[in-house]
């Protein structure tokens, strides 16, 4: 069945009466556009776009993200054109739907071509994070409907999906649909491993089902005892693709495998959350060296939750997660969540999704990109405007990155890309916000300073204050994905060397070192002279 425009409507958290209207009509243009063209399984085109409005709606996006989920294989799949779509829709939806246009151009044939594949993807999602985010809404649905396509085809759309897709899914903090991109590739890659890891799974929790119903009550009831209140609890099942992955690490001894089910329990807040936990480990022991606490350190994509496995005398050996709404929130949906209405707020989302960028990479490969360059807002507009872009350069890219705009099309190095793009990318950076909403990417275990001269040299080099999520840190804060940070700036204030030790980024060591320098320079002017061995000796302390 066709999602109606009502649905879509009615999936979405608010929108305006402007928003409707534009949403209205872009179903009834692509409806129209996609007229007498088919799917694979024979059904109309249509319901294909508008099932993924329909996510993007779900997932919380703004009206041009989904209205540009409707429109989103005009381009490619009809005879309309960019600029019909920018004269009935406006710049902004049609600058999403060519950006999901550019993803999808180049098919995965053998390495080479992938990692083609692999560069448009990132040279959209440098412009913004929302093509992305439609195109994984895009990817989704199809793997939902891939039994209808021809078999030959199949198994390179899902290892697209396995290898890029997810990935990139798990990378922005999307929990749910990371997993089921790969429960859905899975069969089309390894069938035998499927049918194996479905069996495993049906058979633990066929064994385990009444005894985890009861340990369930039990929590309760303790919870309950606790004076917890507005509480819930679950039965998360382990996604078959990781259970395969797991299986695998363990030799195939599902004796040793312990969440196949896990018990998960959502509180108010996070005392809630270490109370819970105090209730379970007083109730049931808990396996030494099994307890991992990601609300204190969270994982780099975000993830916050306390994990610990404990043996109960009703389902045996049990894993427990426990965690807030709104972790459990993020947890699902990763960047989608910090995108949407309410989460920026009316005020602040007019123009905010313009910025969502990663100015490192739209910089590091110039020869890809066709999109025009924007300046990157700064937090304080009376900064001077034309140094901006040039601070928002993070140097701390990964070199293979760096390498990629000058290489020209080497088999090794496409094949490099790849695997640089797995295993740098994916774990070593975080998202932040700026407080109008600006994405700022940065590298794991980045600090207040860093952020600060990412912005711009002024407001490090003069830097009083941060807030993260409006609440007053110190400078060596490290800073978590989706973090909100606002940094404060004094014009009497001045870099230490002590910032030093704080600042991860190169970037912003060069800045503080010659800002000291510049300090230095200027106590040297108006005290007496010192002696060159004074000198020197101060020289090496700002070095280190
Ligand atoms: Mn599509």
């Amino acid at each position: 069945m066709t999602t109606t425009v009502k649905e879509i409507l009615d999936a979405m958290q608010e929108y305006t009466p402007e928003d409707e209207a534009m949403i209205r009509k872009a179903y009834d243009f692509a409806q129209k556009a996609h007229e007498n063209v088919k799917r694979y399984s024979g059904e109309p085109y249509f319901i294909h776009p508008a099932a993924v409005s329909k996510h993007l709606a779900q997932l919380g996006m703004d009206g041009a993200t989904v209205t540009a989920g409707l429109l989103h294989d005009l381009i490619e799949d009809s005879d309309i054109r960019e600029d019909e779509i920018t004269k009935e829709f406006g710049p902004e939806v049609c600058f999403l739907v060519e950006g999901v246009t550019k993803l999808g151009k180049h098919k995965y044939r053998g390495a080479e071509r992938h990692a083609e594949s692999l560069r448009r993807l990132f040279v959209a999602t440098s412009a913004d994070v929302r093509v992305l985010i439609i195109k994984l809404a895009d990817r989704y649905h199809n793997m939902t409907t891939i039994e209808h396509v021809p078999e030959h085809k199949r198994a390179r759309i899902a290892l697209e999906t396995l290898e890029i897709y997810a990935p990139l899914a798990d990378r922005l903090g999307m929990g749910r649909i990371k997993k089921e991109l790969e429960d859905l590739s899975f069969p089309a890659i390894d069938p035998d491993a499927y049918a194996h890891a479905l069996e495993v799974r049906k058979l633990k929790s066929k064994e385990t089902e009444t005894g985890l119903a009861r340990a369930q009550k039990e929590i309760q009831k303790a919870l309950v005892r606790k004076n917890i209140k507005d509480f819930r609890t679950e039965i998360r099942m382990k996604g078959l693709w990781s259970l395969h992955q797991k299986l695998k690490r363990k030799n195939d001894d599902i004796t040793q495998i312990h969440d196949i089910a896990a018990l998960r329990i959502i509180v108010p807040n996070i005392d809630d959350c270490y109370v819970a936990l105090g209730v379970i480990h007083a109730m049931w022991k808990p396996l030494p060296g099994e307890f991992k606490d990601y609300v204190a350190f969270p994982k780099p994509n975000g993830y916050r939750s306390l994990h610990t496995t404990v043996l109960t005398a009703e389902a045996g050996v049990v894993e427990v997660q426990i965690r807030t709404k709104d972790m459990h929130q993020k947890a699902q949906y990763g960047i989608a969540s910090h995108m949407s209405y309410k989460q920026l707020g009316k005020s602040a989302n007019k123009g905010a999704f313009e910025k969502l960028s990663f100015p490192w990479i739209r910089d590091l490969v110039p020869a890809l990109l066709h999109m025009p360059k924007k300046a990157p807002d700064t937090q304080n507009t009376e900064l001077p405007s034309g140094s901006v872009q040039k601070n928002t350069k993070d140097r701390s890219a990964p070199s293979w990155l760096a390498e990629l705009a000058e290489a020209h099309g080497v088999d090794e190095e496409s094949e490099e890309f790849v695997d640089g793009l797995k295993r740098d990318f994916f774990s070593h950076r975080i998202f932040l916000f700026t407080p109008r909403g600006d994405v700022i990417d940065m590298p794991t275990q980045s600090t207040p300073i860093d952020f600060a001269y990412a912005i711009h040299t002024y407001l490090g080099d003069h830097m009083a204050g941060a807030k993260v999520n409006n609440k007053l840190v110190s400078f060596d804060t490290q800073l978590r994905n989706g973090d909100i940070v606002e940094i404060l700036d004094k014009v009497s204030a001045k870099p230490t060397p002590k910032w030093l030790d704080y600042a991860r980024t190169s970037m912003a060591r060069r800045h503080i070192r010659s800002a000291i320098e510049e300090q230095e320079k200027k106590a040297d002017a108006n005290i007496e002279p010192k002696s060159k061995a004074e000198q020197k000796a101060r020289k090496k302390k700002i070095k280190k």
